[in-house]
């Protein structure tokens, strides 16, 4: 099973799934809130999407 980030910063954001993101693999940014934070209205999901896949590879695709 994939890894996923728990949330419950922002339930109202576009990737927020029942309290885990549904886009990032890893959300920990040193305590600063997280960049992609976005409520559906705000971006098109497929932009969004775009910005946090090219974050988690930039990770490793895993989150470390
Ligand atoms: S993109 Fe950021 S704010 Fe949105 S659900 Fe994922 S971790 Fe939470």
């Amino acid at each position: 099973m994939a890894n996923v980030a728990k949330c419950s910063m922002h339930m109202d954001c576009f990737a927020n799934r029942d309290g885990r993101c549904g886009c990032l693999k890893d959300n920990d940014f040193g305590g600063r809130d997280c960049p992609f934070y976005k409520s559906s209205r705000d971006m098109s999901r497929e932009e969004i999407e775009a910005s946090c896949r090219a974050y988690t590879e930039s990770h490793g695709g895993n989150g470390s």
